[in-house]
């Protein structure tokens, strides 16, 4: 018998439909009701992880606690449920197939031929069920990346299929997420495409218990008992997941669908009389009727892909709501940043935030935007890459080290600034080989993020290579740029800030990585009330 009942959730029609949002959503209304939860993502791609991947082609690479370059619907999971996750909360094809290859090296098989059933297929449903042995969780929620019909997800279907039967009756259903097209010449919505997918779900032996459809208009009563009679559902499980305005809807339209009922009932849960959504409703409204507005400059070198930036962007909608205050994001290409674009539109900016990232390409746009928001005291966020130009800048134009650099961008520039950990030296491989994970962090009393966090000790997760070099640190100090928070064990700069501005302050960690909707990060909240408090200086 298991110990936890288990979700899994599918994909059909058409990649991109949100299948990361709705499992959080659910997983949210089920943690409501007083359920514990948790949820997994199986991604069908052969890197060991996305860490090696270019944000171009996966967006943001999301880091977890315990070290892990994960997906980024982990970063909705946890901002969903403020639940942490781990390595064991993303698996992809590649770490299978490691796991796999590494044991048959050793032996293990014993002389048998391996092959993809059934010794990938158990690899899988062993990481399926690890989690179960791992937490006390009432519910597992197992989101299986890619569309249904794909080459390469059809071990992770199959696994599904046998792990129902072992699972056995009410312990497990399959929801199916779907989209319904609505063709405007015909002023119809299709359900087509949905019975194919369904149908080609069923031929790899598995039924869908639930249907959640993805459409831009209201699904008729009609269209339902379509569904349900030509895809083998009931009525009440073909749930309507109409577009929203912001992500954050998605658990209350779900709500109103039932979902979380019916999907108790099928597991034979308890429904409890109550949900728990007030905090979560409280912040929707916040979110959609703000009473303040600002606009930020968001500057990096991969804005034309929004996924890039994912949970900077979370985090400032947090922070946003918390203000009461509708944060406007322009995307600016640190590429292309010239003399007129830091004149006419970066100067007039409530908040400058300069985003991580890898490499040479844009740092110039970069180092110019930070050069303006200080000198007009624009309120200024460095993260990571961000924080790093800062100390360039500062070097260069108040030091007077006209070279200053990083040694990621120029190996044998005469002012190391930033510089490569000792440790990170003789490393070659790039797969998992960064600072990664979460570090703890000391904060000096006198400092504005120690007013900030209000608490001595904090801890952030990290994902560089690079640091400040502590050879230049007293100049920094001497001309006002702080070193205000460092590693309690290896003394390493993790925050910096200009005593001399309202709010200038650089880190050498991912803050965005811990914001959650009932947790908005301090130094986020904190940002945006101070671009909030400059614009009004301004008027
Ligand atoms: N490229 C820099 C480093 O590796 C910054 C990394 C980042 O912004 N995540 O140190």
């Amino acid at each position: 018998m298991s110990k936890s009942k288990f979700i899994f959730v599918t994909g059909g029609v058409s990649s991109s439909l949100g299948k990361g949002i709705i499992s959080a959503s659910l997983a949210k209304l089920l943690q409501a009701r007083g359920f514990s939860v948790t949820i997994q993502k199986f991604d069908p791609y052969i890197n060991v992880d996305p860490g090696t991947l270019n944000p171009y082609e996966h967006g943001e690479c999301y880091v977890t606690e315990d070290g892990a370059e994960t997906d980024l619907d982990l970063g909705h999971y946890e901002r969903f449920l403020n639940v942490k996750t781990s390595q064991a909360n993303n698996v992809t094809t590649g770490k299978v197939y490691q796991t796999v290859i590494e044991k048959e090296r050793k032996g293990d098989f014993l002389g048998k031929t391996v092959q993809v059933i059934p010794h990938i297929t158990n690899e899988i449903k062993r990481r399926i069920r690890l989690l179960e042995e791992k937490g006390s969780f009432d519910v597992i929620i197992t989101e299986i990346g890619g569309t249904v019909g794909d080459i390469e997800s059809l071990p992770y279907i199959e696994s599904v299929r046998q792990l129902r039967w072992e699972l056995g009756k009410n312990n497990s259903l399959v929801i199916h997420l779907t989209l319904v097209p609505y063709l405007s010449a015909a002023k119809e919505l299709k359900t087509k495409p949905t019975q194919h997918s369904v149908k080609t779900l069923m031929e790899s032996g598995i039924t869908a218990d639930i249907l959640v459809c993805r459409t831009e208009h209201e699904i008729s009563d009609d269209i339902k008992n379509k569904l349900a009679l030509f895809c083998n559902v009931e009525v009440d499980s073909v749930i309507q997941s109409i577009d929203a305005s912001t992500i954050y809807e998605v658990p209350l339209l779900m709500k109103n669908e039932k979902l979380d009922q019916v999907v108790l009932k099928k597991l034979d849960l308890k429904i409890s009389n109550g949900t728990n959504l007030e905090k979560w409703s409280s912040f929707v409204d916040r979110l959609k009727f703000p009473k303040n507005k600002i606009k930020i400059g968001l500057i990096g070198k991969y804005v034309e892909l929004q996924d890039s930036y994912k949970s900077i962007l979370e985090s400032l909608i947090h922070a946003g709501s918390e203000n009461e205050t509708q944060v406007e994001v322009v995307s600016i290409h640190s590429e292309y940043i010239d003399e007129k674009q830091i004149k006419n539109e970066i100067c007039k900016l409530d908040g400058v935030l300069v985003a991580p990232g890898f490499g040479s390409r844009g740092i110039e746009g970069k180092i110019e935007a930070i050069k303006c928001a200080r000198e007009e005291n624009i309120p200024f966020f460095g993260i990571c890459l961000g924080m790093q130009m800062a100390v360039i800048e500062f070097s260069r134009n108040i030091l007077g080290l006209k070279d200053a650099n990083s040694t990621e961008m120029e190996e044998n520039t005469p002012h190391p600034v930033i510089a490569l950990m000792e440790n990170q030296k003789n490393i070659t491989n790039k797969g998992g080989t960064m600072r990664l994970g979460s570090w703890e962090c000391k904060i000096e009393s006198n400092s504005k993020v120690s007013e900030i966090y209000k608490s001595e000790i904090i801890s952030e997760r990290h994902r560089h290579r690079w640091e400040l070099n502590d050879n230049y640190r007293d100049e920094l100090n001497k001309k006002g740029l702080k070193s205000c928070g460092t590693n309690p064990e290896t003394g390493l700069v993790e925050i910096i800030e200009l005593s001399s501005n309202d709010w200038f302050i650089g880190v050498q960690f991912h803050p965005e990585y811990k914001s959650t909707v009932e947790c908005p990060h301090p130094l986020f909240v904190s940002f945006v009330k101070a671009c909030l408090n400059y614009k009004k200086s301004k008027n």
